[in-house]
């Protein structure tokens, strides 16, 4: 089948309809739906699905404990809090109840609908899982509370719900699609309830490869993790007692087991006919983690509209109006006046600055360098790398104009290393604190807070400890608001890096001390000279970073990729998966 990019032209029949699975979904910032990265991309995915128009259904969690609140003591030491959501407000429940089976149990589920609208008018389903229901065994009521609560026994059943209820409940719905693209592994059970409803009934031992064939002509997977421990997986016990014995008998011997462990990426590698990473070097990363798989490569992108700020967007809308319905325009960019990308950029970090003294009481100055530093606080993203030569920082500071540097960022709550960094950066933020280096650390990042940092400061920081980094978005969230990127080079960066012109490269000298004295020589040597020095090179930057990477960096055009080459390609059969990476050398 082929079909052309012209969205509109798709009709809303089976043979068009993509559903997406995804553990986690930022749809809006006051529903705490979401951790991080993923849940972003997803929500992002969603909101260029709608504006474009694709006839797109989504499948997610009810999460009605929510993703939790971050609080820091004046140490850095981390609590968490829940977040009860009110989901019967926002969302409208849908009638169908349908019953599957974990542990041995009957559990009863149903949806709750949001519905996306895009740009154009068109909207897209969205539909949390519920089983919070009085016919349900306590135990199973709060299986759709919390995201990445709970043990391993909990979050199998999660995925169970997921997976197969998530299958069940579009069943019921009559949402049946030539398209189920799992959004990372926490879906891949989605792939033997597609096989059961080929089978009819049918034990699954009576799958025959036609069958099998059938269910994978459907499956589209992302992977997103770089790291073998990264992936999901469960003991051989654990599967037979939750999944139930023809389930896990059945995926034992498809080969979804490796070391022992149900792995849910085999499950979804083995079921599906279009696989990728999130960016061309984690697509080469994924190809060596899984040798025996075609694993091809589509980079992430953020959704324009929502990650540009309103400064900026009034920008745009002067100078290209179809930028929100055609995210390419933003390469035109490139002839924005200077004084008007300098008098939005300005407008974008006196929000920042605000929002800063409201929450700490730290008066930032806006005519000082302001480096902005905000992600997930896993210990390979290395928050506290710029902290390597504390003193060689310190007089950078002093001798060149000044710095301020804003860090955020929440921990998993069991993730202890991870919690040390955050105390480590306050607690060296309050012995480096002076008039020319001021350093604050702002509590509980979430969606309003990372749209103002990446809209605000002056360079966006990376340092994550190669090849960790799948892709990254919030460097492209910076780019769409003129914000260069200061990097290792790694994920995203690796594409999206043109030296001077969108940012600077931190070196990879394969030692932390190297790395960060690259980072300290970009500092001494090129940012700061510039952004005090030549005012006017600094917003030619600017202006490129958005005309280059704003205009590619989207999830409008990572979209457009999924739909020709994932979802719909021309052809589907001996369809050489390498001609889609471009012969990038870096
Ligand atoms: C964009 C975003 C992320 C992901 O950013 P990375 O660059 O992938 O770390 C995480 N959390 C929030 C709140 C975001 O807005």
């Amino acid at each position: 089948m082929s079909l052309p990019i012209g969205f509109s032209s798709l009709n809303n029949t089976e043979s068009s309809r993509i559903a997406y699975f995804s553990m986690e979904i930022a749809v809006a910032p006051d529903m705490p739906t979401y951790s991080g990265g993923l849940g972003v991309l997803a929500g992002d995915t969603l909101r260029s699905a709608a504006d474009m128009g694709l006839p797109l259904a989504a499948v997610t969690l009810a999460h009605r404990k929510g993703y939790f609140q971050q609080h820091l003591d004046e140490n850095g030491l981390q609590t968490e809090e829940a977040q009860p959501w009110n989901l019967e407000e926002k969302l409208s429940p849908e009638e169908p109840v349908v019953t599957i089976t974990i542990e041995g149990r009957q559990v009863a589920l149903r949806a709750w609908r949001y519905d996306l609208r895009g740009v154009t008018g068109h909207s897209i389903p969205i539909y949390f899982l519920d089983t919070d229901l009085e016919q349900n065994d306590p135990r199973d009521r709060v299986l759709t509370d919390q995201l990445y609560g709970g043990d391993g026994d909990y979050r199998l059943r999660q995925e169970v719900i997921l997976g197969i209820g998530g299958i069940r409940i579009l069943d019921a719905l009559g949402y049946k699609a030539a398209v189920y693209h799992m959004n990372e592994g926490h879906a891949a059970l989605l792939t033997v309830a597609l096989l059961e409803d080929q089978l009819n009934g049918a034990p699954l031992s009576s799958a025959a490869k036609d069958d099998l064939a059938a269910v994978r002509e459907h499956c589209v997977f992302t992977t997103h993790t770089p790291v073998p421990a990264g992936h999901d997986r469960f003991s051989l016990e654990q599967a037979h007692r939750i999944l139930g014995e023809e389930r896990a008998v059945f995926l034992e011997q498809k080969g979804c087991m490796h070391d022992g462990l149900l792995n849910m990426t085999y499950i979804a590698l083995c079921f599906s006919r279009f696989v990728n990473g999130v960016a061309m070097q984690h697509g080469k990363v994924s190809r060596a983690m899984f040798p025996d798989y075609d694993i091809s490569a589509i980079t992430n992108g953020v959704h324009a509209a929502t990650w540009t700020a309103a400064s900026f967007q009034s920008v745009f809308d002067r100078h290209m109006p179809r930028w929100r319905q055609d995210n390419v325009t933003l390469r035109y960019a490139i002839d924005i006046p200077e004084e008007e990308i300098e008098s939005a950029h300005t407008a974008a970090k006196q929000l920042l600055i605000d929002a800063v003294a409201q929450r700490t009481g730290v008066a930032l100055r806006p005519d000082i360098f302001t480096i902005g530093f905000a992600r997930r606080a896993a210990t390979y993203k290395r928050a506290d790398l710029l902290f390597t030569d504390p003193e060689r920082l310190v007089r950078c500071a002093h001798e060149r104009g000044g710095l301020q540097i804003i860090y955020s960022g929440k921990a998993h709550p069991a993730d202890e290393p991870g919690k040390a960094k955050i105390r480590h950066v306050i607690e060296l933020a309050k012995q480096l604190n002076s008039d020319s280096l001021r350093i604050v650390y702002l509590e509980n990042y979430e969606w309003t807070l990372g749209a103002l940092l990446t809209g605000g400061v002056d360079v966006w920081l990376n340092t994550p400890k190669r090849p960790y980094e799948a892709s990254g978005t919030s460097g492209m969230k910076a780019a769409l608001n003129g914000v260069p990127s200061l990097s290792i080079l790694d994920g995203w960066w690796i594409e999206g890096w043109i030296e001077g012109v969108t940012g600077w490269a931190i070196e990879d000298n394969d030692d932390e001390a190297g790395e960060a004295g690259s980072l300290y020589d970009h500092l001494e040597q090129s940012l700061l000279p510039l952004y005090y020095g030549q005012p006017q090179q600094w917003r030619r930057i600017m202006r490129s970073t958005i005309a280059l990477n704003g205009s590619f960096f989207n999830t409008q055009r990572m979209l457009e990729q999924y739909v020709v080459n994932a979802y719909f390609p021309e052809q589907r059969v001996d369809r050489p998966v390498e001609k889609l990476e471009p012969a990038l050398t870096r």
